[in-house]
């Protein structure tokens, strides 16, 4: 079966939802988004789940909630793309015809991606802040250790929400400062990046807040091996190779991602990008090849941090732009790469970093935002929520 759109978008997450939304507003009348999750959710929270600051259950809602009305919601996965023939290849057989294509399809989680992994995530102590069922578990292993070794880990190249890492390390940090047990714990943080951050104001902060809890932080490093039973893992010096084992006795994981494999083996692929990520201008967010597909999100290699904030400020230009091609006219909005990063660093506090392609700093509001603060907290955890659900995915914010 083939179906025939005007505008087709791949996927119905944070990008794909906040762009139907907006296609929609600027007039755009038969939209349709390919996507085969029932539930949407709101992966910024999973941090403060992980932290015991939150529960799980609001950060689901009914996919058929989000989806904007009067667009056709094609129940399905898209395994392929032909841009010649202008369609979508589906997992269930079926095609979709588009004139114009936003791809939206998110990044890919490879937990199979450090050997051992997958047989020990949920067991020994061992979570990931990075999926809905394990988040709660995270918080489960905080609290239930109270000696011994904590491991945080980063994997090399680029992942959604850098930040989510250390995040969830300071706020288990701050739990057991705040039930007297810092001191018997031995806590480790395992980063690819030379320093704590990207930009040089944050990472100032940063390095205080690990040196406060006591944190040994390991440069370019990453975890290669994990024996969750043993409760040992392999952690490997990037630039020598240098293989190191640790014990363990509870751990986060952030595991290593790319580009979704369809993606990857598809024409639509960065062949210079080596996790596979979809090559766009990362000004107007149209293809380079093929003029009419666009693409945002976490899918793409544009050189932001990978964030929903980013796709706050990249789906207004997304849409912009493509109006813009249908009347055969140049792009009329740039993206500067702008990215959020709400550096939670303990309960209550907030290092809010705003940033752009340049590692300029752009912040939202006029305060010291290089300090942690409290009212940045309160922004995180009350107002981001509300801002997603209520703005951000009707496309007005
Ligand atoms: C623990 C954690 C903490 C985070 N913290 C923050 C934060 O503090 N601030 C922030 O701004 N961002 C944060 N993020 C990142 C943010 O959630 C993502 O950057 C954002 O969701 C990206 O939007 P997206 O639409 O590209 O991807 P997603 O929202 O992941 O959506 C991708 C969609 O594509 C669908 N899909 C997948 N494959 C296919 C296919 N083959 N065909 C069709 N559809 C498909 C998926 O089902 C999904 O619905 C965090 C993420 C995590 C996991």
């Amino acid at each position: 079966m083939t179906a025939t759109h005007d505008v087709v978008i791949i996927g119905g997450g944070a990008a794909g939802i906040t762009t139907a939304a907006r296609l929609k507003r600027a007039g755009i009348t038969d939209i349709a988004v390919i996507e085969p999750s029932e539930t949407h959710y709101y992966q910024p929270m999973w941090t403060l789940v992980g932290g015991g600051e939150a529960s799980i259950a609001p950060t689901a809602r009914p996919q058929s909630s989000v989806i904007p009305k009067g667009v056709t919601w094609i129940k399905a996965a898209a395994t392929g793309v032909d841009p010649e023939a202008n369609t979508v290849s589906l997992d269930n057989g079926d095609e979709v015809h588009y004139s114009w294509l936003v791809v939206a399809a998110g990044i890919q989680l490879n937990w199979d991606g450090v050997p051992g992994l997958v047989d020990t995530l949920g067991r020994n102590r061992v979570s990931s802040n990075y999926s809905y069922d394990l988040a709660p578990q995270t918080w489960e292993a905080i609290k239930s250790t109270t000696s011994g070794t904590a491991v945080f880990t980063q994997p090399n190249g680029p992942i959604k929400c850098a930040g989510a890492p250390q995040k969830i390390a300071y706020l288990a940090a701050d739990h057991w400062q705040r039930t007297g047990v810092l001191k018997d714990m031995d806590i480790h943080l395992i980063l690819p990046t030379p320093g704590m951050f990207g930009v040089p104001e944050f990472a100032a902060g940063l390095t205080k807040v690990a040196e406060r809890y006591g944190i040994n932080v390991h440069f370019e490093s990453h975890m290669t091996a994990v024996d969750g039973d043993a409760h040992t893992l392999q952690i490997t010096k990037i630039p020598t190779g240098e293989v190191e084992s640790m014990h363990f006795d509870m751990m986060h994981v952030t595991p290593p991602q790319s580009a979704p494999d369809w993606i990857k083996a598809s024409p639509l692929a960065d062949p210079n990008s080596p996790f596979g990520y979809m090559e766009v201008d990362k000004f107007t967010l149209q293809h380079t090849r093929f003029p009419n597909i666009f693409g945002l999100g976490d899918c793409t290699n544009t050189p932001n941090s990978k964030t929903a904030a980013a796709v706050r400020k990249q789906s207004p230009v997304l849409v912009a732009n493509l109006v813009a091609a249908r009347k055969a006219q140049a792009a009329t909005k740039s993206y500067n790469g702008y990215a959020s990063c709400p550096l939670i660093t303990a309960k209550g506090k907030c290092i809010m970093a705003e940033f752009d392609y340049d590692l300029n700093r752009t912040p939202t509001f006029p305060m010291d935002m290089t300090k942690e603060r409290w009212d940045m907290y309160q922004v995180k955890k009350n107002g981001l929520p509300i801002l997603y659900w209520n703005f951000m995915l009707k496309g007005v914010a």
